[in-house]
């Protein structure tokens, strides 16, 4: 491997300040002597011991005894080599690198896989917001106009466009001496047939950058009615992009929320357009993916104050069910992190985008000023499943509210929305707390019979008590034998309509209840049926947040997440593979409905005696042969694609 010449590096040392770099990922505070402090980024805490001494160029953690200089930090904040973090911190201060063997020929070819990528990604962002002044991308622009987007905007948030073609990317890329494998490996072209071929095609694309500013992927929205594809498309995972922590706009929203206390999280990109556009600077969205528990990492280091995290985490919500539960869930991870948490609720189901267009951008910003605590945003929502007008009602909502209350530790917090609840409910404090205590004893006894399990296991059963909050008794979902083929079957078609909805939604919509012949299988069928069409909900999060919100029970969404995860056994990724597999499977599915049903008409047919009952006869014999052709053009369409 040729080497990077000693001297160079130690003038990256010297250029890369330690505090500027490491500020892009952690809000450092004085710690006295010449020190800063912060949240370790490399373990989980809550009070800093994350100390930065610029002066020296050091960092160390106390907490978990990580440390070293500029160039440790680099490496292990991206898990790069220590050559690719040299190379990244070369490029952030403009210094010539130079290699110790036969490096002046091909310099490229010496980099580092990570280097390459972002170049590779740099270049296509800048191909990609140049086309969108080309003809092919009038829709694009006509998508913008409408939504008010003008071309400054556009220039400030890179959007681009992903021309109709096969390969414009591809050719662009190589004709800059990008390799066809560092394409593929970078996600930004799809293995074909006959070599590689762009991934996104006919789209318009928002460049997604890291902290640091980087483009580490692309969401892509769909602009063609021909365009069968998902309406959003992400970048898949690859060594730059990591789903579960990319925050869209945080590159340029990590100042202000550093500097304001606040981050104002948004459903999809061109929220975070509006956002921004309206003055809310401090605006992200997760690409693709619903919030979890890494996102709350990355905020919670930008929002650090002093000596404790203060910051404010808005959610902007529509009121629905489904937003709530997800919030429940989402926000259940980290205790701190839910006590500065609230929602922010457009009654009107307006999305941040559209109100800037209807309301104009005051009303996007009164939306994030009229946000409520999560704790009462809960309480209440859990409240209105009851009648408070009866007496009973008001019993069994304080039955199912004292839960969520004792999930509060904080102490300042808890007496206050005590005093809330009982002043809602019209009881007495003294009831309330009574009911609180009972449910903090039950709760806290069942955490002391799994000692030792940590702090994970408990957050996982608060929420799942947040979420069972009328505490009945879980159902539960015998697994399937894994042996049989119906098994088989029956799973990997509920995967097909979870995962790629789009894709079988026609087939799918065919399928009758009793195809599924596992008795879970056939509750997640209902569930899916219950969240409405398949393929309707264009958006693949949103899409399987519907059919949780179907979900009789916990046990029951678990199996949806499941069936949410497990990867498909299709050949490939790209939309004609997907839809293959995914009717290939429906069809099978149907097959095997048809022959079970085939044989019960049989067995019918023999207990009915043709000359008695010759009109049945005959109309039940009608059937089977129609089942039996339909039957034969299933097995045709499963076998010719499987
Ligand atoms: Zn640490």
């Amino acid at each position: 491997m040729p080497r990077i010449k000693d001297a160079d590096i130690v003038v990256v040392r010297e250029r890369a300040r330690i505090d500027e770099v490491v500020r892009d990922v952690v809000a450092l505070k004085s710690a006295g002597g010449g020190s800063l402090k912060g949240l370790c980024p490399f373990h989980d805490e809550r009070s800093p011991s994350f100390h930065v001494t610029p002066a020296k160029g050091y960092w160390h953690c106390f907490g978990c005894q990580e440390g070293g200089d500029v160039i440790d930090f680099v490496r292990k904040i991206d898990h790069l080599s220590f050559a690719e973090a040299v190379e990244k911190l070369a490029a952030r201060t403009g210094t010539q690198l130079r290699y110790e063997e036969g490096g002046s020929a091909q310099p490229d070819r010496l980099k580092g896989v990570r280097t390459r990528l972002v170049e590779a990604h740099k270049a296509a962002a800048a191909f990609y917001a140049e086309q969108l002044n080309s003809a092919d991308a009038q829709l694009g622009r006509t998508f913008l106009k409408e939504r008010q987007f003008d071309q400054d905007a556009a220039l400030k948030f890179g959007v681009g466009f992903a021309p109709n073609g096969w390969d414009g990317l591809t050719k662009h890329l190589r004709s800059m001496k990008f390799t066809d494998e560092e394409l593929i490996t970078g996600g930004l072209a799809i293995a074909g047939k006959r070599g590689p071929y762009d991934r996104f095609r006919g789209r318009l694309l928002w460049p997604i950058r890291d902290l640091s500013g980087d483009v580490v992927g692309f969401g892509a929205r769909k602009l063609r009615e021909d365009d069968d594809g998902p309406k959003y498309l992400n970048t898949p995972e690859t060594p730059l992009y990591k789903k579960s922590q990319v925050l869209y706009g945080v590159d340029l929203a990590r100042k202000e929320i550093s500097r304001r206390q606040q981050a104002v999280i948004v459903e999809g990109y061109t929220d975070v357009m509006a956002a921004h556009l309206s003055g809310i600077e401090t605006a992200v969205a997760t690409c693709g993916t619903a919030f979890g528990v890494d996102h709350i990492k990355v905020l919670r280091r930008l929002l650090m104050d002093q000596d404790e995290f203060r910051g404010q985490v808005i959610f902007t919500l529509d009121g629905d069910a489904a937003g709530r539960k997800a919030a429940l869930r989402a926000f259940n991870e980290d205790q701190r992190f839910v006590s500065q948490t609230f929602v922010a609720i457009e009654k009107t189901g307006l999305d941040p985008c559209e109100l800037r267009l209807q309301q104009g951008p005051e009303a996007v910003r009164e939306l994030v000023a009229r946000r409520t605590p999560l704790f009462e945003f809960v309480i209440r929502a859990t409240l209105d499943d009851y009648d408070l007008n009866t007496a009973e009602g008001r019993v069994a909502g304080l039955r199912a509210v004292a839960p969520v209350l004792a999930t509060i530790r904080d102490r300042s917090l808890r007496p206050e929305y005590t005093r809330l609840v009982a002043g809602w409910l019209g009881m007495e404090p003294g009831a309330v707390s009574d009911a609180v205590r009972q449910a903090t004893a039950k709760s806290g006894a069942s955490a002391n019979s799994r000692q030792g399990s940590g702090t994970r296991e408990e957050a996982r059963r608060i929420s799942a008590e947040v979420d069972d909050q009328a505490a009945a008794p879980q159902p539960r979902w015998q697994r399937p034998d894994p042996k049989l083929t119906s098994t088989a079957v029956e799973r990997e078609s509920l995967k097909c309509a979870v995962q790629i909805p789009q894709h079988v939604a026609p087939w799918y919509e065919s399928v009758e209840p009793q195809a599924y012949t596992a008795e879970v299988h056939g509750a997640v069928h209902a569930a899916i049926v219950d969240a409405g069409s398949p393929g309707a909900i264009a958006d693949g999060h949103q899409w399987i947040e519907a059919i949780l919100a179907a979900c009789p029970d916990d046990a029951l969404r678990a199996y949806v997440r499941e069936f949410a995860v497990d990867p498909l056994h299709a050949r490939g990724e790209d939309d004609e593979q997907l839809r293959d597999y995914g009717t290939a499977v429906i069809a099978r599915l149907l097959e095997m409905d048809a022959t079970r049903r085939i044989v019960e008409l049989k067995g019918r047919l023999q207990r009915t005696n043709p000359t008695e009952a010759e009109a049945e006869y005959n109309r039940q014999f009608g059937d089977l042969l129609a089942l039996e052709q339909y039957r034969r053009q299933l097995r045709e369409r499963a076998l010719g694609e499987t």
